[in-house]
């Protein structure tokens, strides 16, 4: 009946008012984070599947909060999309990555490529082409050696924006890849009019390699697929030998995963760069 039915709204209601004060609070936090400097970058690994070496390094930001610890970016980087936080914080990830990839060369180590993630409103809401200019020309870092991520799903979202502004990143000079693919639901048609130099497949379809006859197959036929259209492609979350053979024997290039190493933070990536350069 209808009582039951306003009941039942006002429950929700104070679950949605609950959830909207606790994204305020997180928020606001994450402002001060930004602003105070308690985020970082942790650097993961990227190694050619071939030859073993290290290539170069994905960055993935972290919170460090005084209280409560490392905060996950799982869970405040939809924030930050949603409240426009985002812009302000890309813009220090482009710019720390940037400048931390050519200090590793200023200091002798491996010219590595540095891989940035892009969430979707960045991408498509920010002026992220002049944003990653000003980045490159304040680091001195050679745009080749920069990658930037966008998902499969923030490029099916709106496909004829999404290749205007990967028009103009391409137009700097830098490589662009595409994130957790085989994810997004985005058409052929569409991901062959891109830019596109990489496919990172989704580590979905790595974990259950060998056991899963299905993700074999999907694996092997986005390898194929990436190969015949000209893309590097790269395995991410590969955690054990079996999986790193499997993608050896069907010409993968790249492997990202726990199998080589966790997101390091910055000195511990650095002992692994002195290490190579020792190779
Ligand atoms: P992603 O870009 O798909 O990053 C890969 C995630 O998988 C990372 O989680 C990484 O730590 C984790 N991972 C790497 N190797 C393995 C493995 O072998 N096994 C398993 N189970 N996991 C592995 P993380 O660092 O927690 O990041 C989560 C997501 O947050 C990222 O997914 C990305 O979408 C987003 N993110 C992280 N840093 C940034 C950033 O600077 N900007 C933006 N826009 N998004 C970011
Ligand atoms: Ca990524
Ligand atoms: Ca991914
Ligand atoms: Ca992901």
């Amino acid at each position: 009946d209808g009582k039951g039915g306003s009941n039942q709204w006002c429950f929700f209601n104070e679950d949605m008012t609950q959830a909207a004060r606790e994204r305020i609070a997180l928020e606001s936090r994450l402002r001060n984070a930004v602003a105070q400097g308690h985020l970082q970058l942790f650097y993961q690994p990227q190694i050619d599947i071939a030859t073993g070496g290290l290539i170069g390094c994905e960055a993935l930001v972290r919170w460090f909060d005084p209280v409560d610890g490392m905060i996950s970016p799982a869970r405040f980087i939809p924030v930050a999309e949603s409240t426009g936080l985002i812009g302000p914080l890309g813009e220090w990830v482009l710019g720390e990555a940037c400048r931390q990839a050519q200090a590793w060369s200023s200091q002798g180590l491996p010219d590595i490529s540095i891989a940035v993630n892009l969430s979707l409103h960045q991408f498509l809401l920010t002026d992220i082409v002049g944003c990653t200019r000003q980045a490159l020309a304040r680091s001195g870092l050679p745009a080749g050696r920069l990658e930037l991520e966008i998902t499969e799903s923030a490029l099916a979202a709106r496909p004829d924006e999404a290749l205007t502004v990967l028009r103009g990143l391409k137009d700097l000079g830098l490589r662009l890849a595409i994130d957790d693919f085989g994810t997004g639901y985005s058409s052929l048609a569409h991901l062959k009019r891109f830019p596109i130099d990489l496919l990172k497949i989704d580590q979905s379809f790595i974990r259950d390699i060998p056991q899963s006859a299905d993700d074999m197959a999907i694996s092997h036929a986005v390898i194929a697929m990436g190969k015949s259209m000209g893309m590097e492609v790269l395995a991410e979350g590969v955690e054990t030998a079996a999986q790193l053979e499997f993608l050896r024997q069907h010409g993968c290039h790249f492997y990202q995963g726990y199998f080589c190493s966790r997101p390091l933070p910055v000195g511990e990536f650095t002992v692994l760069l002195e290490g190579e350069a020792q190779r």
